[in-house]
């Protein structure tokens, strides 16, 4: 028994508790024990245990229980308003599909149900009274922060394609190394990906994307994305010669995606904001230039996002930011509302931190000035949101039905001149007060 002490939260202790008291095992598995081990705050509880799915229903019978897979032998029980999965010990059948396997046995096996698992550190179990059951060295794995498949690195992936993605993911999440062994087999099994439902290599991307040693793996497994996001290897390699870049393309790309802030929203816009460069690239005596860049940027990420089936809201904002991430700004507070007129105060915000993260990866020679200025820029407009400067029709302090009461004929007119009574308190030439803006509409005709 490893002296090792995981303290799981009550709920947790007692499907335990329940689970032994009924004269069964039950451990806490997986993630949690991973995560309890380095430290950091498990964020869901998974529990393992060798009663049958029905016995687990029986168990917990006067609790909320949610059949979640049964066939697979996952139950979910809700005690004191906690979720906790709960999944009875079981061996995966034959994999056809590179995908899921065909069925799944029950066995009576805590260390079989280990080694169906993907990698070492998810491998692990534990039980406060038994302590920490770790077959497969998992410890050692965390010890020296090491991504290892369980087994034959090759076969793991041949059963699941997923788990290619996985281990970059967790990876980067974790700044973990990949083991040699299990490098090799993501590199030259990296094409199983293709059977993979496009939805789950975008849960693992947008987890990889927003880890903290994004760059390094991407630098690292730059094939494996581009198998599944053929888009963007063009990137790769590609000089910008240009006295504002130092970096090739896709360098300058992993850089600002470091550089930004770890939200879906954000890496994904900055990995593709310049991807449309390396397809408009032209040349002068100054130097290399990629004009209209942005537009075709976002015509790839639509393309790339729809083929990731992303969510609409997601890609609709993730477009936008990489459409507008050249736009040139001056720092005036005048041009910083209306991009906020026009974007919302969160897309503003958004296409401001890309635009940060963007120069912080160009040539040293402009950095610091530049981020610098953005930075400014950012707090201008943290500043002016705190303030609740007028910069929206919702903020006006008339609407559209004063403006009819007071004359203004219904339709179009009503918009327009909200849009321009929006204008005039922008640039500062009316005041955003009732009466003020009323007394400045010309005079009803009637
Ligand atoms: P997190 O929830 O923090 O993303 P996790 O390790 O809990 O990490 P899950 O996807 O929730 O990951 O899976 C729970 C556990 O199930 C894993 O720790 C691993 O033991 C096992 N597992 C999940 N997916 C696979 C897979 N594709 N192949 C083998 N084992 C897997
Ligand atoms: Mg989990």
């Amino acid at each position: 028994m490893m002296s090792v002490r995981i303290l799981p939260p009550a709920p947790v202790q007692k499907a335990l508790d329940m689970l032994c008291a009924a004269g069964f095992e039950a451990y806490v598995v997986g993630g949690c024990v991973r995560d309890a081990l380095r430290g950091a705050e498990p964020h869901d509880w998974d529990c393992t245990t060798n009663a049958k799915p029905d016995a687990i229903c029986a168990c917990f019978h006067e609790f909320h229980v949610i059949e979640t897979g049964l066939q697979h032998g996952t139950v979910t029980v809700v005690i004191d308003r906690m979720p906790i999965e709960i999944t009875t010990y079981r061996i995966d059948g034959v994999y056809a599909d590179h995908r899921r396997p065909e069925s799944v046995t029950f066995t009576d096996s805590l260390t079989d149900d280990l080694a169906r698992r993907d990698f070492t550190v998810n491998a692990m179990a534990y039980h406060p009274e038994h302590g920490l059951i770790d077959p497969f060295h998992g410890t050692d794995d965390l010890r020296q922060k090491c991504i290892r498949c369980v087994g034959d690195p090759a076969a793991r992936f041949n059963e699941d394609g997923l788990r290619i993605l996985r281990a970059l993911r967790f990876a980067s999440v974790l700044d973990f190394t990949v083991h040699p062994d299990t490098e090799n087999a993501v590199h030259t099994m990296k094409s199983l990906l293709q059977h993979i439902s496009a939805e789950r290599i975008d849960t693992e991307l947008t987890k990889l994307l927003c880890g903290q040693a994004a760059e390094r793996i991407l630098v690292q497994f730059a094939d494996v994305v581009f198998t599944v996001l053929h888009e963007l290897k063009p990137m790769q390699g590609f000089d910008q010669r240009n006295p504002h870049h130092d970096y090739d393309v896709w360098t300058h790309t992993l850089k600002t995606v470091a550089a930004i802030p770890p939200e879906p929203v954000l890496r994904w816009a900055a990995l593709l904001h310049d991807s449309g460069k390396p397809h408009c690239f032209t040349m002068d005596e100054r130097g290399g230039h990629f004009y209209g860049h942005a537009e075709i940027s976002a015509e790839i990420a639509v393309r790339a996002l729809t083929a990731m089936k992303s969510d609409r809201r997601r890609l609709d904002r993730v477009v936008e930011l990489v459409k507008a991430h050249d736009f040139v700004w001056n720092g005036t507070e005048k041009q910083i509302k209306r991009v906020v007129r026009r974007y919302g105060a969160e897309a503003a915000e958004q296409l401001l931190l890309l635009h940060m993260a963007d120069v912080s990866a160009q040539a040293a020679a402009y950095r610091a000035e530049r981020v610098a200025q953005a930075q400014q820029i950012l707090e201008t407009l943290h500043r002016l949101c705190a303030e609740e400067a007028c910069m929206s029709l919702r903020q006006l302090a008339v609407n559209g039905r004063d403006l009819i009461a007071a004359g203004v004929p219904e339709g179009k007119a009503v918009g327009e001149t909200l849009n321009r009574l929006l204008d005039a308190v922008m640039d500062g030439t009316l005041s955003n007060e009732r009466s003020a803006l009323l007394q400045s509409l010309p005079e009803s005709p009637s």
